[in-house]
């Protein structure tokens, strides 16, 4: 189960992560559903309903993928607001772009390529920036943190939705034995790819604590940190506010 992602160097992993988002980004949608048994959906609607978004607001969705996200904010800020999706990976973003405008919620979107740790906007642009189930995917988490805070405005919100730590031993090994097991072979069976899943268990297992992950977002100026653990801290949301 431990295929050594920690010996893999800065330049591997950001392409093992392309490679996996790549590979997934046709089946992510419905391997979403499967593996959460649909619990990401009830994990993101108590992130729009924390965000504070309203309509006019202009709002960043990094490493937004497939867009869940992008498409509920879409609606909120309306046609005098903006909702930018911005994922690295052209694949995700194409899937995306296809999805949102066959729903007919693409007006007031943006789709912006782009890295969250160098983000391609100007000082205090954005009311509300999320980054869901991204994070972790990303080399320097704190320079992602920073870019985030830059390019938020003085009272804006910037929300990590993201896998964590359980508190509870039972379900923490119940929660192992799903991600190093089932899931990779979940993967294997309806994407033909347990690798990608692989990845993902270990990225999961890697990632900061709630206290590590909050204390990274007062470093980097946000104040009135807090989180929220969602399904017994399997999913934790941190949120934080521009001074
Ligand atoms: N936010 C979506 C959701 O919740 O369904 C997608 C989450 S998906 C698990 C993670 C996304 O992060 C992928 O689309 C991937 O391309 C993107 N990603 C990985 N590293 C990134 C980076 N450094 N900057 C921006 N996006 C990144």
């Amino acid at each position: 189960t431990d295929f050594g992602f920690r010996e893999v160097p800065v330049e591997e992993k950001v392409k093992k992560v392309a490679d996996v988002f790549h590979s997934v980004a046709g089946k992510y949608d419905l391997m979403n559903d499967l593996m959460s048994g649909g619990v990401h959906r009830l994990w993101k609607k108590i992130t729009i309903e924390q965000s504070g978004a309203r309509r006019g607001h202009t709002i960043l969705d990094i490493a937004g993928g497939t867009g869940d996200l992008t498409m509920r904010f879409s609606r909120i800020v309306g046609p005098t607001g903006k909702v930018v999706l911005a994922d690295i990976n052209d694949s995700m973003l194409k899937v995306g772009r296809d999805r949102l405008m066959d729903r007919g919620v693409a007006g007031n979107v943006e789709f912006v390529q782009a890295n969250a740790e160098c983000l391609p906007f100007p000082d205090n642009t954005f009311d509300v920036i999320t980054i869901a189930f991204g994070l972790r995917n990303v080399t320097d988490k704190d320079a992602a943190i920073r870019s985030m805070t830059r390019v938020l405005k003085p009272g804006g919100k910037v929300m990590v939705l993201e896998f964590s730590k359980t508190d509870n031993p039972a379900l923490t090994k119940l929660y192992d034995f799903y991600s190093f097991n089932i899931l990779p072979k979940m993967g294997q069976l309806i994407a033909g790819d347990s690798e990608s899943y692989k990845y993902l268990a270990e990225s999961i297992r890697m990632h900061p604590d709630q206290e590590t992950l909050k204390s990274m977002m007062q470093d980097a100026g946000l104040v009135n940190c807090k989180y929220q653990n969602m399904t017994g801290g399997v999913v934790a949301l941190h949120t934080g506010i521009k001074p």
